[in-house]
């Protein structure tokens, strides 16, 4: 399965928990793991707080200074900053999904982090069911 995320700006956290939630509901998805693996190099997938944007803001704002635009790097792309904060944030997550649901905290959501856009990115859903080969429909 395969999320598609249109990101709208340079540096920005996207709450993909919706898009997540959905793609587990169209595969009956009930009980077991779900994999979040971001397939690019300079975003990456993380889970903090969804209730208070000011966190993810927060975030941001932290990483941008922690990982200035200048500075001594060498990679002819110019996108260097973004390669570093995307490992920082990491390539993927795992979600315990319980009766159909993701098992996120109360103030829990799963982000998106683009650090080079806008673009269109993608996100890989991997499913590892708990349940053998009983089917709980
Ligand atoms: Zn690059």
């Amino acid at each position: 399965m395969q999320l598609t995320i249109k990101t709208s700006a340079k540096t920005e956290m996207i709450n993909i928990t919706g898009q997540v939630q959905e793609a587990l509901d169209l595969e009956h998805f009930h009980n077991g793991i779900c994999m979040v693996y971001v397939p690019h190099t300079t975003a990456a997938v993380t889970i903090n707080e969804s209730a208070d944007p000011n966190v993810t803001r927060d975030i941001l704002m932290i990483l941008n200074k922690v990982v200035p635009w200048q500075a001594d790097y060498r990679h002819i792309e110019g996108n260097s900053p973004a390669h570093i904060k995307a490992s920082l944030m990491g390539a993927s997550v795992m979600l315990a999904v319980e009766k159909g649901r993701l098992l996120l905290g109360t103030w829990q959501g799963i982000f998106f982090c683009e650090f080079d856009g806008p673009r269109t990115r993608k996100a890989h859903l991997k499913l590892l069911s708990n349940e053998g080969s009983i089917l709980h429909h």
